[in-house]
């Protein structure tokens, strides 16, 4: 099954658009970002692993790190899929890109 920005966005707006707060959220937003840099130095041997499995673990803190991200979009009314290729663009510009995002979905054989 696939997702798209706005499904996740109208469903995490669901979960938390009535009581959800952007503060607490981003504070979550930060815990998940720890758990990713716990696993990141796991997977460089700066930390002891214990026979995890470390790639299943990077998922599922990635996937976190997005239920944050887009909740905090979604409670904040933001289009995220429109913010996604806007800065996108900006950023193909800044760092001389040969193509944005939106070029690459566009013609997906450039
Ligand atoms: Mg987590």
């Amino acid at each position: 099954m696939k997702i798209t920005i706005e499904e996740l966005q109208a469903y995490l707006y669901e979960q938390y658009g009535g009581w959800g707060e952007e503060t607490g959220l981003f504070m979550k937003l930060v815990e998940e970002i720890g758990e990713v840099a716990e696993i990141l130095n796991k997977r460089s041997r700066r930390k002891a692993e214990e026979g995890e499995d470390l790639k299943t673990e990077l998922a599922n803190e990635l996937a976190d790190v997005i239920h944050y991200t887009v909740s905090i979009a979604a409670i904040n009314d933001i289009n995220l899929n429109n913010a996604i290729i806007e800065k996108d663009k900006k950023a193909a510009i800044k760092y001389n890109h040969e193509k944005n995002l939106e070029d690459f979905i566009t013609n997906k054989n450039i």
